[in-house]
């Protein structure tokens, strides 16, 4: 997979993603975190922007050599839930499932980057896919498996076909999730095949499409979706919120309703995670739920992901987006979304009231009168 995506700072230098003096300080970042970019990515780069919301996820930066207090290298703590090889198990209905440590393209927030890339581990072997699978089979209330990874898309379709039909036949699970970058970032990926792969009888399958611009929503990456929506499978987004990457209104709000025309319903907009060295593009909690005040009202209902935060720990993911809700005495005081507040239940209704009034008056009449 994206055997032509550029891995060394030397070929970002000659590609004119970045300049020539920082090569070698980009050596050091590659040395320790892995670089690939596709070429479908590294064409939605313009080089003469030194702010460009493309290179900032994928040109390496020396910037990710600095780690900062709070940062770990199992930032959502998968470690804590893993059993065994390959699954994580942190929630009583679903797993995730690692097939592979590769991805398509390599992004410089990711929160597995301890993990992932070619240096990092190899794909599950047979003997250990055998047991993650004996694990899900002996677990009933397992319910929806994710394969994640790495990018399990990067993966054969052949391999992929096999997992499928495996888990499939495991009769508690009912639901296949696949997350992956490949749609995006190297949608020739996406062949009829690939997509045939991912269909067994008996599973539902999603597929969790991730993108963080909107830029990234090509004509060639709708085409790759459609071939899943076409065949069946629906798609759904994850985006994560980045500094000088979408953390601005008008470009999230672009980005949601470019998936929405695409015909893939955003579902997580995530608070970027605490990996290590990438301070540099993480937001505040604060500023994520100005930005989702923002969307609020002002976009259809499709175009709203649910604002989330993996718990450092392994504690999960919880909902932080604004609250519009207060208790207030026996009731309760809710926001609109033009910030104006209101009584729930309302009070007295003038309107009620006064018809009320009109009713009681006709009754008057009509006794009082010659009937
Ligand atoms: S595709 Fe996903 S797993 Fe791979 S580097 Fe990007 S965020 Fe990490």
């Amino acid at each position: 997979m994206a055997a032509n995506a550029l891995r060394r700072p030397a070929q970002l230098v000659d590609a004119g993603l970045t300049g020539p003096d920082r090569e070698a300080a980009l050596e050091a970042v590659a040395a320790r975190y892995a670089v690939a970019i596709t070429p479908a990515m590294a064409e939605l780069i313009d080089p003469s922007d030194p702010g460009d919301p493309v290179a900032r996820q994928f040109v390496p930066d020396a910037a990710e050599l600095s780690t900062s207090p709070e940062e770990r290298a199992d930032p959502i703590g998968d470690e804590a839930h893993s059993p065994l090889e390959g699954i994580v198990h942190r929630y009583p209905d679903r797993v995730l499932l690692k097939l592979s440590h590769v991805c398509a393209v390599y992004c410089r927030y990711c929160f597995r980057r301890e993990q992932v890339g070619p240096q990092k581990g190899k794909a599950l072997s047979p003997a250990a896919l055998d047991a993650a699978l004996a694990y899900i089979a002996g677990h009933p209330d397992i319910w929806e498996v994710i394969l994640t990874g790495g990018d399990p898309l990067v993966l054969s379709a052949r391999r992929l076909g096999e997992v499928a039909r495996r888990i499939a036949a495991i009769g508690h699970v009912k639901v296949l999730r696949v997350h992956t970058r490949v749609p995006i970032a190297a949608p020739e990926g996406i062949t009829a095949t690939m997509v045939g792969a991912l269909r067994a009888p008996g599973l539902a399958t999603y597929v969790v499409v991730h993108a963080n611009h909107p830029r990234e929503l090509t004509a060639a990456a709708r085409t790759a979706c459609a071939r899943f929506i076409d065949a069946g499978i629906p798609v759904l987004s994850q985006s994560v919120l980045l500094r000088g990457v979408n953390d601005d209104a008008e470009t999230l709000a672009a980005l949601m309703r470019a998936f929405v025309e695409a015909r893939v319903k955003p579902y997580y907009l995530h608070h970027a995670d605490l990996a290590p060295g990438t301070a540099h593009l993480r937001t505040t909690l604060a500023e994520g739920q100005a930005l989702m005040r923002a969307l609020h009202g002002r976009l259809s209902g499709l175009c709203q992901p649910a604002y989330v935060l993996d718990i450092p720990g392994g504690f999960g993911k919880s909902p932080v987006g604004p609250c519009y809700l207060r208790a207030d005495g026996d009731g309760y005081r809710i926001e609109d979304f033009n910030g104006c507040a209101h009584t729930y239940p309302p009070p007295g209704d003038p309107c009620g009231s006064a018809q009320s009034e009109l009713g009681r008056q006709r009754v008057r009449r009509s006794s009082s009168g010659n009937g």
